[in-house]
Parts: structure tokens; sequence; C-alpha cells
């Protein structure tokens, strides 16, 4: 029993609610609690947020999100082109930021390590960003 959906979308800070929205829509079936889709929503608020912020620093560019239910597990990818991440473990250290001055608090992977079951970054230097999580 599976199911998935692929979608792309611009790099504008409207699209954070509408790819929140569409995970939660596509998930409604499993019927799962309140705190699962709130998890499930700020785990992928968070991931295209960083795709905006960080990955396009505000330029324009395209992020998917790819969602897949294999029976009552779901994943869920977040993937941008932006300018990728040089040291992945320190920036999945809780409160570690490249944006203080934005008033970032560096708490974003920390969130979706918390809300989510698993986690998983693949990234490099200019060679995008792609965030892989299951619950
Ligand atoms: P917060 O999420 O609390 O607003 P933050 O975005 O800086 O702050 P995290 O979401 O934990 O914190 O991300 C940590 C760091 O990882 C970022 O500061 C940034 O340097 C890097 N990063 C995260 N996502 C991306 C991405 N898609 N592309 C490039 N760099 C990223
Ligand atoms: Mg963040």
């Amino acid at each position: 029993n599976s199911n998935s959906f692929e979608i792309i979308f611009d790099s504008k800070s409207e699209n954070e609610s509408f790819a929140r929205v569409v995970v939660a829509a596509f998930c409604t079936r499993l019927d799962p609690t309140l705190e699962e889709i709130s998890d499930i929503k700020t785990a992928v608020s968070e991931a295209v947020t960083n795709c905006i912020v960080h990955g396009y620093e505000g330029r324009e560019g395209k992020i998917s999100l790819k969602c897949e239910l294999n029976d009552n597990e779901l994943t869920i990818e977040v993937h941008d082109d932006g300018v990728g991440i040089d040291d992945i473990e320190r920036a999945m250290e809780p409160m570690y930021t490249s944006k203080p001055q934005l008033e970032r608090s560096g708490m974003g992977f920390s969130f979706m390590e918390a809300f989510m079951d698993e986690l998983h970054v693949k990234s490099g230097k200019h060679s995008g960003t792609t965030v892989m999580m299951k619950k």
C-alpha cells in the first residue's frame, strides 16, 4: 500500500505554508493525531524555510518536495539547488546558525530531529541540499 507525489515550487516565503498544508492534506488518510500533523508541518516548514533563507539566500530558485507513504510510514524529501552546506555535522548542532544577524536561532534541524523519527541531510558546497525525514 503506497502513494506518492512530487511538487516543485518557487523559493518564496509564501510557499512555506503552501508546502506545510500540502503535506498535511496528503497524510490525512492515515488518520494522524493532531500532534502528529503539527509535528510534520513544523518539520516541513523548517526544511522549506532553510531552502529559501540559506539555500538560495533570498534569490529565486526552485524547491522540490517529495512525499511517499508506505503503509504507515511517511517519507518526506525537501531539496534545493542552492549554495549547499560545507560542514553538515556543525550545521546540525543545536543553536548553530550561519546567520545570527538575521536573528536565526539555529534550531531548525533540532526541531526536525525532535519532531520526526529520522532525519538525513545530503549536501556539499555548491551542490544543493536534500533533507530526508521519516515518520
Ligand atoms: P532557525 O532555523 O532556528 O531559524 P537556522 O536556519 O540558522 O535557524 P537550522 O535550520 O538548524 O538553523 O540550520 C543550521 C544551519 O545550516 C543554517 O544556519 C545554515 O548555515 C545551514 N543550512 C540549513 N539548511 C540549509 C540549506 N538548505 N542550504 C544551505 N545551508 C543550509
Ligand atoms: Mg532553519
